[in-house]
């Protein structure tokens, strides 16, 4: 069987969606195919096209990710969560009508990420940096009591936008009694604080600028994720992390592959290993 797949969003022409699953498909020797395609006018349009000549599945990037839940029959319990698909599946017909099951593996890739670097979890206390779309798609496993996380602090210019996230997600994950929350700004972040992992899921490292914490708490967490990539797997903040002694400094190139990753297994059955495919992909980046 050959796989017909496709990304869906505008821009699209740089996307590295169609490699990262081709990759996966060369390790498992499936037959796949993968285009890019651009949504100009209405996504629902496309996304008709692309089925009724045979297409099977696709991944959804900005800005088409909520037309893609409208657009979805069924959908996962993550994506009900995360209220925006980033995968369909055409799953059959139901009175002559094509379902399609609406994913979003955003959340997932990151945790999958997570446990390929050995992130310490269990027992400790996490600070995000950020309360936008990311941040929404990576607290649902953080939360989840089975992660055993102690405490999750975000922090954000706006704390509104944080309280309204926790109120959201408190009332779709389980959290356990124990879960510590805390919405901070900034300003609030003290340099006695400690936390032993801190993930960068502000737009900052885009414009190379960095978030405006005191210095201390790099020097006291163990694990430190930029969700944001670069060809050579440091930004300003893992740099920053690094001059400061902290180990374990990443980019957000795992998550990119492992939110592929995801989708792919709900495609094929198949969840691919992704250390092989970010090594490929970074060597792609660096030839570009
Ligand atoms: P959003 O635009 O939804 O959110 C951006 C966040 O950055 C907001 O919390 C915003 O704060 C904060 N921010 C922006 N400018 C500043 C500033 N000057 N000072 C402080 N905070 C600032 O973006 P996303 O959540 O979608 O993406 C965030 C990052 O994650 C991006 O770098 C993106 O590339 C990366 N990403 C990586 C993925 C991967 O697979 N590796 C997947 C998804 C995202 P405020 O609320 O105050 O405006």
């Amino acid at each position: 069987m050959t796989f017909k797949l496709a990304v869906f969003g505008n821009p699209i022409e740089h996307s590295l969606s169609p490699l990262i699953h081709q990759h996966f498909a060369s390790q498992y020797g499936q037959d796949i195919t993968y285009e890019r395609i651009l949504v100009e006018h209405t996504f629902a349009q496309k996304a008709d096209e692309f089925f009724s000549s045979g297409g099977f599945g696709c991944n959804i990037t900005v800005p088409c990710k909520l037309n893609a839940l409208d657009y979805a029959t069924e959908l996962t319990p993550r994506a009900k969560i995360a209220q925006a698909v980033n995968t369909l599946k055409f799953t059959g017909f139901v009175n002559q009508k094509p379902q399609f099951l609406g994913d979003n593996t955003d959340g997932a890739g990151f945790f999958q990420d997570l446990k390929r670097l050995n992130c310490p979890l269990k027992g400790s206390n996490i600070l995000i940096l950020g309360a936008g779309g990311a941040t929404r798609g990576i607290l649902p496993n953080l939360m989840d009591y089975r992660t055993k996380v102690k405490s999750i602090t975000v922090a954000n210019r706006t704390t509104a936008k944080i309280r309204k996230i926790f109120e959201n997600l408190q009332e779709q994950v389980d959290t356990g009694a124990f879960l510590e929350l805390k919405a901070s700004n900034y300003e609030s972040l003290e340099p006695d604080m400690h936390f032993d992992v801190i993930i960068n899921a502000t737009s900052l490292s885009m414009n190379n600028e960095l978030p405006k914490i005191p210095p201390e708490l790099y020097s006291h967490a163990q694990f430190v994720y930029d969700l944001y990539y670069t060809k050579d797997g440091s930004t300003i903040f893992t740099n920053k992390a690094r001059s400061l002694n902290v180990e374990h400094c990443y980019d957000g190139l795992g998550m990119l592959v492992g939110q592929a990753a995801q989708s792919y297994e709900l495609w094929t059955g198949v969840l691919p290993d992704t250390e092989n495919t970010i090594n490929y992909i970074r060597s792609v980046l660096q030839q570009q």
